[in-house]
């Protein structure tokens, strides 16, 4: 497939973008490093090398109102335009553009000094804030322009003004979050006059050929939200008073609607942008789960939108628009919208990478070199760390052969894929088995390898990736015909009853009540049932598009029961960013999840356990065991070439894919 569309250059008058791309503001972590510069510059630089025309930065505070205490902004930094200089020197070296990303975080501040227009405390943040001061709001415009020359110095092609997901802006603009009764506030008019001042400012600061993109909330997914046709007066003013670009925002960050997760479908919101688009006078970017350069070009050809914007699709694969344009969209390694190893780690302050790409982030340390001792390696497994760890043996120039038992290469995430919602994992074993290919490796399916198989052959050295077998626990009964196997189920050799009780509730229970809950309707892979399930008006007349609209989902065609031991709430180890979608989900439909059990036995009855010491009886028709996993290392104990242990076979207990593929990729590069 050729990509006329998202190939084709954008002129802005002063400037022209190479094509349509834009890569979308990520806090990475990487900003507030010790040798932070030299680390953005080559993250950057390798996106910018990968074709994308214009990349935005992570978001940059202004004041001390966002910033931790004694932190200046860093406009104010001696020796900060010779550092981002870096930075905008190497990505303008590689034909990119970037503009640096204003962050103003209102009441989602986390300081006590924090400033909003209404002392409304966010229902995400602790800390209440304190009513600007009309003092204080002419500073916040000062600081943005300010910051804004700062970047022009600096050498970015401009900024982007973030306006919208709740911060600070989007707080004046909604009357939610504005109860102001000064020229601030009160009246449409007043709520929108910060944003426009902010950018008039801004302009007369840089000049014509300065780029000032402004983030857009089109959609606030929040009571009290903007309507459609304030925001459509409000993006004209916005041009009017020097906007060059208008990007896409979508949902506040306390909208209780999922909006970039892996259960959101692909390009689930590009709809909003399309009916703003013909009301706006400059070029509008979209955004939103678009990861594919297919869909990437029909949103463009559908006329939704002049750009695209694609965050973590960047992480997982710098080089995706030279692949695509080269015809190769098949080798991107693409973006499972997981946020395992992106968001979640900036909510955990860990750096940002990626689960499928695990060196985003880590350019400068992760060096995929060839080997000076090309070795005869067996890898033992083809889930992700097995095929993590053959591809990037291979890549170094090892001679790699592959062996799995199974029919199709991809372990668990075998299962995972057939998930509701997960989908997006088959694009992984797409990207892995493309990659296979690409390098040579020798794959043999179908193949039980053992360590007498292995010692026959001339292996220099054997990576088991066997991965774990499921946990059987001790309850008395859990041989009765109508215990099953999470693997039984998932893959569809059981069938099961109305009524089932899940025992364990990690990410496999959880995963097993999406799937035994959901019945025709598909909300990840179709846009107005998903927007149908989670409340949202597609017509655009309910304020901030869920303003008194109600959600309508298919009930359960099961009664699930999920339940785990501990006392801690059920699902507090899932994701920082993705747990509460998949407890809501699960509420939703009436899923009763229970914790403080201790399980009795398992007979004709059903279940028998105490549930924080009180004796119940489940009366199901069905038990599955969810209960966690063991290594699987049947294979070392006879082997006698020299033999590494990567990703389940090595350590089951909190094994994700994140951690399979980065210790397997990290494991290939030292052998
Ligand atoms: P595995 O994936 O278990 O692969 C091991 C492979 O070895 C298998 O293909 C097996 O057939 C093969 N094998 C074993 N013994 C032999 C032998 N003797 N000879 C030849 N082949 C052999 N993780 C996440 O990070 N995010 C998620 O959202 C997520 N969702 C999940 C949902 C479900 C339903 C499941 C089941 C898992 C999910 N996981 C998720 C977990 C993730 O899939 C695992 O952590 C990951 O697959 C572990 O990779 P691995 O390569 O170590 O092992
Ligand atoms: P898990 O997260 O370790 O959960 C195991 C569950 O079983 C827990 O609820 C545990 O809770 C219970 N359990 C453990 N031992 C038990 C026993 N002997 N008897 C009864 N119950 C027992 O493991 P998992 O759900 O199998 O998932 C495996 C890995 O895949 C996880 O580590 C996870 O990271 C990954 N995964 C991730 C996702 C994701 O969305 N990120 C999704 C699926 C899987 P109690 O001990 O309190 O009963
Ligand atoms: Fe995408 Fe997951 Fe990688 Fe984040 S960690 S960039 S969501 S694949």
């Amino acid at each position: 497939m050729s990509y006329p569309h998202l190939l084709e250059p954008l002129d802005l008058g002063f400037t022209q973008l190479r094509n349509r791309v834009l890569m979308g503001s990520m806090h990475t972590g990487l900003e507030d490093i010790p040798d932070s510069h030299n680390r953005m510059a080559a993250f950057y630089a390798e996106r910018a090398a990968g074709g994308v025309a214009l990349i935005v930065t992570g978001g940059f505070m202004p004041n001390e109102h966002c910033l931790p205490p004694g932190e200046l902004p860093v406009f104010k930094q001696e020796g900060a335009v010779e550092k981002h200089r870096v930075i905008t020197d190497a990505v303008h070296k590689e034909g990119g553009k970037i503009c640096l990303q204003i962050l103003h975080t209102g009441r989602y501040s986390r300081t006590e000094n924090l400033i909003a227009p209404s002392p409304i405390q966010a229902p995400i943040n602790r800390y209440v804030p304190h009513e600007a001061s009309e003092e204080q709001i002419l500073q916040q415009i000062e600081d943005f322009a300010n910051f804004a020359a700062f970047c022009q110095e600096a050498g970015y092609d401009g900024v982007e003004i973030m306006g919208s997901e709740g911060y600070f802006i989007n707080e004046f603009i909604a009357k939610r979050t504005n109860q102001r009764k000064d020229r601030w506030g009160g009246s449409f008019e007043n709520r929108i006059r910060l944003a426009l001042e902010i950018v008039r400012r801004t302009r007369e600061r840089v000049g014509t050929n300065f780029i000032i993109i402004f983030r857009l909330s089109m959609l606030d997914l929040v009571e009290g939200g903007s309507s459609f046709e304030e925001t459509v007066l409000l993006g004209k003013a916005l041009a009017q008073a020097g906007v060059s670009i208008i990007n896409t925002g979508i949902g506040w960050h306390e909208s209780q609607i999922p909006t970039i997760a892996t259960k959101v479908p692909r390009g689930a919101f590009t709809w909003v942008t399309a009916k703003y688009r013909d009301h706006l006078p400059v070029p509008v970017i979209t955004s939103n789960r678009i990861n594919t350069p297919e869909l990437a070009e029909q949103v463009l050809a559908q006329g939704d939108a002049d750009m695209i914007s694609m965050a973590r699709p960047f992480l997982a694969d710098p080089h995706f628009v030279n692949k695509a344009a080269a015809n190769r969209s098949a080798e991107i390694n693409t973006c499972i919208g997981c946020n395992q190893a992106c968001l979640d780690h900036i909510f955990n302050g860990q750096l940002t990478s990626c689960l499928v790409n695990p060196r985003a982030c880590h350019e400068l340390e992760f060096q995929i070199t060839p080997t000076t001792s090309p070795k005869n390696i067996a890898v033992v497994g083809a889930g992700p760390a097995g095929l993590a760890f053959a591809t990037t043996a291979a890549e170094r120039g090892h001679k790699v052969t592959l062996f799995d038992s199974a029919t199709e290469i991809g372990g668990q995430f075998n299962l995972a894929k057939r998930i509701p919602g997960k989908e997006e994992f088959n694009e992984t074993l797409r990207y892995f088995a493309q990659r296979l290919q690409t390098l040579g490796v020798e794959v043999n399916l179908n193949t039980r390898v053992t360590s007498a198989q292995l010692n026959a052959e001339n292996f220099d050295a054997v990576a088991v990736a066997t991965g774990i077998s499921p946990r059987v626990p001790s309850i008395e009964g859990v041989d009765h015909p109508m215990v099953l196997s999470y693997v039984d189920v998932i893959s569809g050799k059981a069938t099961v009853g109305k009524r089932v009780a899940l025992i364990g509730a990690g990410g496999i229970g959880f995963d097993v009540a999406e799937f035994l809950s959901h019945g025709d309707a598909t909300p990840s892979q179709d846009i107005p049932v998903f927007m149908k399930e989670w409340g949202v008006d597609m017509t655009m007349a309910a304020r901030g598009g869920i303003e008194g609209v109600s959600a309508q989902l298919e009930p359960s065609p099961r009664q699930i029961f999920l339940l785990q031991r501990k006392q801690t709430r059920i699902g507090a180890n899932l994701g920082k960013t993705t747990g509460w979608i998949h407890r809501l989900g699960l509420m939703k439909r009436q899923v009763q999840m229970l914790a403080g059990c201790e399980y009795q036995r398992i007979d004709d009855e059903g279940l028998h356990l105490t549930v924080n010491g009180e004796p119940r009886l489940l009366a199901v028709d069905n038990v599955v065991i969810c209960a966690g996993q063991e290594p699987l290392q049947e294979l070392v104990a006879g082997l006698k070439i020299p033999c590494q242990l990567v990703g389940g076979a090595n350590v089951a207990a909190e094994l994700d894919a994140k951690r399979a593929i980065e210790e397997a990729t990290r494991a290939a590069l030292n052998i």
